[in-house]
């Protein structure tokens, strides 16, 4: 045996059901520089040594079995096309990334096939020439055999006839039918029937762009043109035509022979915008979303393997529809934290799907009215190309936006959730018989500890995140684990004023609004009232029917729709997701309150947004007041450098589940000695500590931060991290780099 030796995994079948079985051969030393994770390679197999394909899964040093009986590898096949191979490669890329096994790398991106009944449909048709069957026929006619006649005339007729139509209709037995066949005059044909949920309405024409639109899109074009594939970001008020400006790329791209992936929330995965594709592009358009069942979802994927479409629609997942000719990928939305997967791997979409156009020399075009800090630092860094839109496309203004401060209305006796200013502005709407829009911020928020009269929060001082309640007198910094006692006054202003802000929820606040407007029919959309399948859908149809006055609801309300009728929107509590204890915490905020505000005044009337805050100087509030994203960036970019924190660092949170919490504890310390041992340089261990929701479902969860300056460190410690774990059955360990979320 050769020292230096290498083993490839290599799967023959490779379905959803097969993805454990693999089998290993060695890599003959004139192939090792041609044998890559993903390579189709042709290997003897089985027995009998029947020479058949399979695909590299993973290359080692170590042979699994006795090397001397471990088979060598034959071939490698240069077809490089298959889209199989580009999936392989991907969720390689992903595994070592994010930190997962191959096989649940293989099944995220793998359509699942499992116990799909597909709908067949089946046609009776001639295998003869017309003449000879003409032969056929007279010789049955003769002989006075009606049944076989009958069939043989009407295929005569029409040369395919649906199954059922022949075995009803024409009342030929299945017996007849299999007798011809076997006389190799006839031939039963299956045709595959795919469940296709939306039937494609008429085709609309184009609207013409304008000047700054097309410029974008032209830009777009001759890079596409001269072979230019790069990422691109789409900075564009709401309402600026992103979605146009888009389908003017994709136009382009799929009149030039590729196909192309749009990813969109799910939330805003509405009729209205999905129409808006299918007028324009017809029947080469499909959709993905959660409501479809496996069967279909599968229907959808075999169409476009097919080439029976050029563009999928769908949110995260759809990232993975196995076209092996993709030329552009669009994420609209892209500061969308649905784009981060919560199970493993934990990747993020704008990053796989990078990857995965390199992978096809395809672009990506990042679309959004309040860009991640990521993207948009990657744009002014130049990795990649900015565009920006600044007007609406249609004739509305933006609106007039101002804030409240609520410590005022504290100081002067006004104890409702309602400032005066709300208060009066959606009286006069009332009167006006215009819509209201109210949204209540609860995004992120666990039970945190701010003063009621200052509004001062009471944060960390290492980490400048706030401090959570963890049970009773104890505040805790889920960052570091930096832990103090309860505090009683305000360190600020002195006040007793100050405690555990659970905040109050929607159905409180639409029991205010009714009492204090018992004319008003008032709708409240939240998680209660969308339980249902069906339910966000008839709620926000009734509300744009105008049959209420007032919508009250939480960050749902915020995406997608247009209520040409709506003239106010009110924020309340625009803080309260400034206090989640995550970094992003100051994003997040000026994002929903841009995007909120984004909902007032989308046709002529002109809007107004009331931004009711106990900070009216935060910069997140300052610059949504002003609409202003590079105020926002500014800051945000000063206070992530500061620390680190993406994109100017980044952060890898591993988490440690168990049964008991001793376990975790223990395996926890390990781990973080293991990762701290033989110093990389470079890189700051913070942990470990308990997380911030201590137990799910009675598993412990303990959290390890690593935080460093390069991705590559960190994907260091997470491969020495997995290596250490994999000597300890009894916890659970997994990875989240650059997390989205708290834990
Ligand atoms: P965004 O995706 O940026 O929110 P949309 O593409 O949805 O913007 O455009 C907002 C509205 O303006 C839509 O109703 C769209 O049809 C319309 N619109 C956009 N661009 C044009 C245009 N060039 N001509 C006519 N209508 C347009
Ligand atoms: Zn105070
Ligand atoms: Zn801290």
């Amino acid at each position: 045996m050769d020292m230096n030796d290498s083993y490839a995994d290599i799967i023959v079948d490779i379905s959803h059901e097969n993805l454990d079985r693999t089998f290993q051969y060695r890599i003959p030393s004139e192939l090792a520089k041609s044998v890559s994770v993903g390579s189709r390679v042709m290997i003897p197999f089985g027995k009998s040594d029947r020479q058949v394909a399979g695909f590299v899964l993973g290359i080692s040093d170590k042979p699994k079995f006795d090397p001397a009986k471990t088979k060598d590898i034959i071939s490698v096949l240069a077809d490089d096309t298959l889209v199989e191979q580009k999936l392989i490669i991907l969720a390689d890329w992903m595994r070592e990334r994010y930190g997962s096994t191959m096989n649940r790398a293989l099944s995220t991106v793998l359509p699942v096939k499992k116990n799909v009944k597909t709908a067949v449909k089946r046609d009776v048709v001639l295998k003869l020439p017309d003449s000879e069957a003409a032969e056929k026929l007279a010789v049955f006619e003769q002989k006075k055999n009606v049944a076989r006649a009958r069939l043989v005339s009407s295929l005569l007729a029409d040369h395919a006839v649906d199954y059922k139509l022949v075995t009803g209709k024409l009342n030929i037995s299945p017996s007849t039918i299999k007798a011809l066949c076997e006389q190799g005059i006839i031939d039963v044909r299956e045709r595959r029937m795919y469940r296709n949920t939306v039937s494609p309405s008429e085709r609309t024409a184009p609207v013409d762009l304008l000047p700054d639109q097309k410029a974008v899109a032209d830009d777009f074009i001759n890079d596409y043109r001269s072979g230019i594939r790069t990422t691109y970001l789409l900075h564009g008020i709401t309402g600026s035509g992103k979605t146009e400006v888009y389908m003017e790329m994709i136009d382009h791209v799929i009149a030039s022979g590729r196909s192309v992936i749009v990813l969109i929330p799910e939330i805003s995965l509405t009729y209205q915008t999905v129409m808006r594709f299918y007028r324009r592009f017809g029947d080469r358009v499909s959709t993905l979303h959660s409501r479809l069942s496996d069967g279909e979802r599968y229907d959808q994927f075999e169409r476009a393997k097919n080439h029976e479409i050029d563009i999928m629609i769908g949110p995260r997942s759809a990232l993975f529809t196995p076209f092996d000719d993709l030329g552009l990928i669009v994420i609209d939305e892209e500061h969308e934290s649905s784009y981060k997967s919560d199970q493993m791997p934990k990747y993020h979409a704008r990053d796989v799907a990078i990857k995965l156009a390199q992978i096809h020399g395809a672009s990506v075009v990042l679309g959004s009215a309040t860009p991640s800090v990521e993207s948009y630092n990657a744009a002014r860094s130049g990795r990649y190309k900015f565009y920006s839109l600044k007007k609406r496309a249609k004739e509305a203004s933006l609106p007039d936006v101002c804030t409240v401060d609520m410590r005022d209305e504290l100081a002067s006796g006004n104890r409702t959730v309602f400032s005066r200013k709300l208060k009066d502005a959606i009286s006069d709407r009332i009167v006006r018989g215009q819509q209201v829009m109210l949204f209540l911020n609860r995004r992120g928020v666990s039970s945190f500890v701010s003063c009621r009269s200052c509004g001062e929060a009471v944060k960390c001082p290492h980490c400048d995140v706030s401090l959570s309640q963890h049970g009773r007198g104890k505040l805790v910094c889920h960052y570091c684990g930096y832990e103090q006692e309860e505090i009683k006054v305000c360190g600020k202003c002195g006040s007793r004023l100050i405690g555990p802000m659970g905040g109050i929820g929607t159905e409180a606040v639409q029991q205010q609004i009714k009492s204090m407007f018992p004319q008003a029919v008032v709708l409240r959309m939240d998680a209660d009232t969308t339980r249902k399948k069906g339910d966000y859908e008839s709620i926000l149809s009734a509300f744009a029917n105008r049959e209420a006055d007032i919508l009250v609801g939480t960050q749902m309300i915020v995406k997608g729709h247009d209520f040409p009728y709506v003239t106010l929107v009110g924020i309340l509590a625009a803080d309260m997701s400034l206090y989640a204890n995550d970094y992003r915490a100051g994003e997040r905020t000026f994002q929903l309150l841009v995007q909120a505000a984004g909902r007032a005044g989308r046709d002529q009337m002109k809007g107004q947004v009331i931004i009711q805050t106990y900070r009216p100087d935060h910069y997140a509030i300052n610059a949504a007041l002003s609409q202003d994203y590079d105020l926002f960036y500014e800051e945000e970019m000063g206070y992530r450098t500061l620390l680190s924190y993406p994109p100017a660092g980044h952060m890898l949170a591993i988490l440690i589940e168990s049964r008991t919490e001793k376990e975790g504890a223990e395996a926890a310390d390990a781990l973080a000695s293991v990762i701290s041992d033989g110093i990389i340089t470079g890189v700051a261990v913070i942990g470990p500590t308990t997380a911030t929701i201590k137990k799910i479902k009675d598993v412990f969860r303990h959290m390890i931060y690593v935080k460093s300056m390069e991705t590559e460190k960190l994907i260091e410690i997470k491969d020495r991290a997995e290596a250490a774990a994999l000597l300890s059955s009894d916890v659970r360990i997994s990875f989240d780099l650059d997390p989205m979320g708290g834990y």
